[in-house]
């Protein structure tokens, strides 16, 4: 009995001596030389290495001024003063290998482990020209600069009634790093192995890839693109981009060469605002009706005239009454694009019927004709605004709408 008391004493005051025996970290803890610094050995006088400026090293142990760190093949102490910690950034692996990571940059470095492919590691800033420091889970070390990619992301949400764990490494055996709720937006940055890497607010780690599903497409991404023709006009021009501004829309104007001529402030103010300039000949002819070189002149001119005023190239063309043939869209440079809804408003001069066609036709995709120049015009933007923003439309300009 008073052996088994003793041994039980021995082993409480061992785990009171060494704490870190007995709970490891989920991660490596990775700290950076915030300069050129000396690593001490354990003497903590005797200077056994000089480390470079971004030098990456392990922590080991942490003490009230120093730190037990492993840099590449050496373990010793530097001043806590002396380094920092550092935002690691999520990287994709990639390339048909696994790739393996070494404890040091050179060529016959340790061989740590491997990183698997399609998984995602942390990237540190790194002192070699070559290799990247990375960590994943407990493993850190370089690999190959040629191993990683930036993910892209996708929105997912946690299908699961139960709360889902999140592991340190794409492995069941690995760390928990926390749980998510049912309903939990999260942010993928891959998915591999039936894996799945995701990022929240306030953590990021491995969960089972079944327990998420697709962010629902919310009415949010409905689309539809407002088109303006035949401006720029000094006045009706500046009163629908103050109503777009107010409603955080983007929209496309089809412009004329000669009104940019004389209104390229109006112009500049449209382009600057973030909207997308499209070209419509430069004296708003029907260019079915003119010899192929005239209606060349008409396009061309436009285009120049609008690179002079804002500096960029029109994106996309539309033609005067909508005609055109094979001919003139042979001459372009830029998508010729028409329109799904035609408000009409240049005939009634009605704002009422404006939003009336609108309300009509309106369907995710739609391109709506309109006119910045009658006043009419701007006087139904406002509701045309706000009815298709209660129904969820997201406003984009024609090339974003043909990009989705
Ligand atoms: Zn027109």
């Amino acid at each position: 009995m008073r052996k088994i008391i003793f041994f039980v004493v021995m082993m409480i005051l061992f785990s009171l001596y060494f704490p870190h025996h007995s709970r490891t970290a989920a991660t490596a803890n990775i700290k950076m030389t915030t300069n050129t610094i000396e690593l001490f050995d354990d003497s903590l006088q005797l200077v056994m290495q000089e480390l470079p400026q971004n030098a990456p090293v392990i922590i080991l142990a942490e003490q009230q001024q120093w730190s037990k760190v492993q840099y590449k093949e050496q373990i010793g102490y530097i001043k806590n003063e002396l380094l920092t910690t550092v935002q690691a950034k999520y990287m994709l692996v990639h390339s048909k290998a696994d790739w393996p990571i070494y404890l040091s940059d050179a060529q016959q470095g340790q061989l740590l482990g491997r990183i698997y492919l399609n998984s995602i590691v942390e990237m540190f800033p790194s002192d070699s020209p070559n290799y990247i420091f990375i960590r994943y889970g407990h493993l850190a070390g370089y690999v190959d600069k040629q191993a990683v990619v930036e993910p892209s992301t996708k929105k997912k949400i946690i299908n699961d009634p139960k709360v889902v764990i999140v592991r340190s490494t794409a492995s069941p055996s690995s760390d928990v790093l926390g749980h998510l709720a049912a309903n939990t937006e999260v942010t993928m940055l891959t998915n591999f192995n039936g894996w799945a890497f995701v990022t929240t607010k306030d953590f990021s780690g491995y969960v089972l890839a079944s327990s998420l599903k697709n962010a629902t497409t919310n009415n949010k991404t409905k689309k539809i693109a407002l088109t303006f023709d035949d401006g720029p006009h000094p006045k009706v021009t500046r009163q629908i981009l103050k109503i777009l501004e107010k409603y955080n829309a983007k929209a496309t104007f089809f412009v004329v060469g000669n009104a940019v001529q004389k209104n390229p402030k109006i112009l500049k103010s449209v382009a600057d605002a973030g909207h997308e300039i499209g070209n419509h000949t430069y004296n708003h002819t029907k260019l079915t009706t003119l010899p192929l070189q005239k209606a060349k002149l008409q396009i061309d001119s436009t285009d120049a005239v609008i690179k002079a005023t804002i500096g960029r190239n029109a994106t996309v063309f539309r033609p005067p009454y909508g005609a055109y043939d094979k001919t003139i869209v042979n001459q372009l440079n830029v998508p010729n694009i028409l329109w799904t809804i035609d408000t009409l408003d240049w005939k009634h001069r009605d704002p009422k019927k404006t939003l009336a066609a609108v309300q009509k036709n309106a369907r995710n995709g739609s391109i709506v004709l309109m006119h910045d120049i009658h006043q009419t015009t701007a006087d139904a933007l406002e509701s045309i605004l706000t009815m298709l923003q209660k129904q969820g439309y997201e406003f984009v300009t024609v090339s974003e709408m043909l990009n989705n």
